[in-house]
């Protein structure tokens, strides 16, 4: 995709406040951590350094948010994709509750440093609904409230009255309410994170993509293509699923299948439309296989979003289901154009698990969040910021240390969901 294709971010690119200046590295510069990849995870980081008194310098391949940071929904979830209980039986009884717990809070941790730094990012924290498609759905969203309230979680299960009260819509079967969870503008929210990590002290340089590291025994010495040095004791890899193949390490390339998701905005809904549709602002997604998203951006267009790139014959069809999706959802919307589409890439993980990764010493990376990653992004980020300051040590973290794996039969999977999700687009035909 091109660098400045309007499918890549959007909405978000024409009503983000503008990026905080951030030029090209040059010359030679010595920190005591260096960033690669200014997406939530590396932002967070800096952000925390610089506010711990460490000198941070972001190196960005494009510009700030070009990744998933500046392409996506907008759902600030709590906890991942998966059960609750899921997360002990794979992580164990030490790392599987201290994730839960602090993606549990990570909604709060955002909120709180949007509240704090004054970021402009339409945040809205009414909740999310998780909205159950036929009773397998209904089922799913159940069990998932029974384990979340197990745990203390503030989440509620609706029927199908009171859902579609909320959503707009008689079309779901129920849904789950999740009072931790709201929503924000992502492109804003990235350049927010970046213009108080500038505040704070921190250095960051667009358009500076990393292309070589050497170890140079105490220190690694990372240069960019433009030949800019960095010298630092710590390297954070936050490239994720932006991760190029020949980078300088293909293995976090590897480990990710990419998914790809798209997103349609309309104009701005009037007010008698904006009463009937998710009138409490909650952002919404569903439990089909091949899902949906849609939620109300501040100034009230309905941002719809499903699986699928919008490129070569995907674009029409997608664009075409979108349209016929969004008639049957909502009928009042019938023939409303879209103004702004775009698409990015998810990495997904075997298991649906994030994964930390020590690549050598002092260098360290965080992937693969599975299409949850403001929540999760942004409080690796302030975890690995307390690591190098000092504040947790490696047994702390809420994750296990693993090595990176590549993702077995890679492009298959990858070709799997993008041309699935065509022919799921256009097998729903009547939509
Ligand atoms: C369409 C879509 C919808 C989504 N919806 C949601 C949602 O509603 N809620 C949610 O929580 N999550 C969602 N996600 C997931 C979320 O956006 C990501 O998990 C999150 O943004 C990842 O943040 P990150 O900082 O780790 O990586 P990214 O934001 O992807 O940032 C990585 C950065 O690294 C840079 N980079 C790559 N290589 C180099 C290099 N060599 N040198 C320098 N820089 C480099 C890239 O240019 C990029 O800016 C969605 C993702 C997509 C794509």
């Amino acid at each position: 995709m091109a660098e400045r294709d309007p499918r890549a971010h959007g909405l978000w690119a024409a009503s983000a406040p503008p990026a905080p200046e951030a030029p090209p590295l040059q010359g030679h510069h010595s920190v005591d951590v260096a960033i690669v990849g200014a997406g939530y995870t590396g932002l967070s980081a800096a952000l925390h350094l610089a506010e711990g008194g460490a000198s941070a310098l972001v190196l960005e391949a494009m510009d700030i948010g070009h990744g998933g940071s500046g392409r996506n929904v907008g759902l600030v979830n709590a906890g991942l994709w998966l059960m609750p209980e899921a997360l002990p039986e794979r992580l164990g009884p030490v790392h599987g509750p201290r994730l839960l717990q602090r993606l549990g809070e990570g909604p709060s941790v955002v909120f709180d440093l949007i509240a704090r730094h004054g970021i402009a990012c339409e945040a809205v924290r009414q909740g999310t609904l998780h909205c159950a498609v036929g009773e397998s759905g209904w089922r799913e969203l159940g069990e998932r409230a029974r384990q979340w309230r197990a745990l203390g979680a503030p989440v509620e299960l609706l029927d199908a009255p009171a859902a579609a009260r909320l959503i707009g819509t008689p079309a779901y079967r129920g849904a789950l309410l999740d009072q931790r969870a709201g929503t924000l503008q992502p492109l804003a929210y990235a350049r927010g994170l970046a213009r108080a990590a500038l505040a704070a002290g921190a250095s960051l340089h667009a358009r500076s993509p990393l292309a070589a590291l050497r170890d140079e025994g105490t220190h690694w010495r990372l240069s960019t293509a433009q030949g800019a040095t960095v010298h630092a004791r710590w390297v954070l890899v936050a490239s994720n699923a932006y991760s190029a193949p020949d980078g300088p390490w293909p293995a976090l390339h590897e480990e990710l299948v990419r998914f790809p998701y798209f997103n349609l905005a309309t104009r701005p809904l009037d007010e008698r439309e904006r009463a009937a549709i998710l009138p409490q602002r909650q952002g919404a997604w569903d439990t089909a296989t091949v899902l949906s998203s849609f939620r109300l951006d501040a100034a009230g267009r309905l941002v719809f979003g499903s699986v699928g790139a919008l490129r070569g014959a995907g674009r029409a069809i997608h664009t075409g289901w979108g349209r016929r999706a969004l008639a049957r959802l909502f009928p009042a919307l019938r023939g409303v154009a879209f103004e702004h589409q775009w698409y990015g890439q998810i990495g997904m993980t075997g298991d649906a698990l994030p994964r930390l990764h020590r690549l050598a010493r002092g260098v360290w990376s965080f992937s693969g969040y599975n299409g949850r990653g403001i929540a999760p992004g942004t409080v690796f980020g302030r975890e690995f910021a307390r690591l190098v300051l000092g504040q947790q040590g490696e047994a702390d973290m809420a994750l296990p240390v693993t090595p990176p794996r590549a993702a077995p039969l890679r492009a298959a999977r990858e070709a799997f969901y993008e041309f699935g999700a065509r022919a799921a687009h256009l097998a729903r035909a009547r939509w």
